[in-house]
């Protein structure tokens, strides 16, 4: 049994993480800035702490006297949050350096930093026909404004406090991941939870149209949440030094996406194309052939497969919400 601290423990990919750690027989300590109630999934197993881990007080307190350290912690969202948030994504530096600088003072034996596709090069992105990035295309860096540079630099900050003061780090680059206990309203919720959200409205409320963000041709690769759960243990306990591209390698359109959540939910809607929306970079795959050759896996859970989940999950949370509120929701206020 080790004892592991998983940060941002109520968010999406930390909650299905600690679930994980906590079946396989784990001694867990979960960590979030938000109040219990506000987190995705509990699991009362864990040690459960609100804390802020943007201080450094708060990292020691969260690794002291723990072998393994997941940092999965980071203010983020979907293109609406982290194009109008840059300088609060950014912020998310301390979090890790602190935890970094904790795991060094606290004898950690393994640690894990969650980076994310937003950290290659614009440049490499302008194509929706994107042949896939490889690991060696964030540099020269030309990341994602705001989030993307904070995600650089913190992956760089692994590879440093490994080389100097000899912390084993390994750092995974998450493509777009979805699936049920995640945000899918609020400002931070991504495309595959957005559409879904916008589909299931639609069809409560008898609306005929859908708003999609961009003209549609813009392409993405989307990561189902257990692929994603899979690839972060196979990664930490490897001896992958570098950080390792964690994707879908199977590219569709947002247009695509949206014929896959219309045909799960039986109907079609008129699309409205907003064209002043933040739709991000043009063109954006996983490069899948350092991983195949490292793990001998890669993530390859359908996109039509994890949806159907998705979209039950969000479904019954729109609806739960519906008959919550009735009177004055959403829908009917
Ligand atoms: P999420 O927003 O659901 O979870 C992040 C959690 O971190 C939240 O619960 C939040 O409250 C917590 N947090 C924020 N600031 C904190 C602080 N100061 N102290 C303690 N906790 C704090 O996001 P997610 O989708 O679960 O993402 C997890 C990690 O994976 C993040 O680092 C994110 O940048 C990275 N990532 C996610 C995706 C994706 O598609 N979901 C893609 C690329 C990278």
């Amino acid at each position: 049994m080790k004892k592991i601290v998983v940060a941002g423990a109520g968010g999406f990919i930390g909650g299905h993480l600690v679930k994980e750690l906590v079946k396989k027989g784990n001694r867990v300590r979960a960590v979030d800035l938000k109040p219990l109630n506000e987190w995705y999934q509990v699991s009362d197993e864990a040690d459960n702490l609100m804390l802020d881990l943007r201080l450094r007080e708060n990292c020691y307190r969260a690794v002291n006297g723990y072998n393994e350290v997941f940092n999965l912690a980071a203010d983020m969202g979907g293109m609406g949050f982290i194009e109008n948030n840059k300088a609060a994504c950014m912020i998310s530096v301390l979090i890790n350096t602190h935890l970094l600088l904790a795991s060094k003072d606290c004898g950690i034996d393994r640690f894990f930093y969650a980076s994310s596709a937003c950290v290659y090069n614009g440049d490499k992105q302008t194509d929706p026909h994107n042949p896939g990035l490889k690991e060696s295309d964030a540099y020269p860096a030309l990341a994602e404004d705001g989030y993307g540079w904070e995600k650089l630099f913190s992956e760089r900050m692994c590879r440093h406090f490994r080389e100097d003061f000899g912390l084993t780090t390994r750092v995974a680059r998450f493509h777009n991941v979805y699936g049920p206990y995640g945000t899918f309203d609020g400002g931070r919720e991504k495309a595959p939870a957005a559409i879904s959200r916008k589909v299931i409205e639609a069809g409560i409320t008898g609306k005929k149209e859908i708003v999609i963000w961009g003209d549609g041709l813009q392409t993405r690769s989307f990561m189902y949440i257990d692929d994603c759960i899979k690839g972060i243990q196979d990664i930490m306990y490897s001896n992958i030094e570098e950080p390792l591209n964690l994707g879908s390698s199977e590219m569709v359109s947002i247009n695509q996406l949206v014929d896959i959540v219309e045909d799960i939910a039986g109907y079609k809607l008129n699309r409205i194309y907003d064209l002043k929306a933040p739709k991000g970079v043009r063109g954006r795959n996983s490069e899948n052939t350092l991983i195949k050759k490292y793990l001998g896996w890669e993530p390859s859970i359908p996109l039509r497969k994890g949806m159907k989940k998705t979209y039950d999950w969000i479904s019954e949370q729109v609806v739960d919400e519906t008959r919550r509120k009735k009177g004055t929701n959403r829908f009917n206020k």
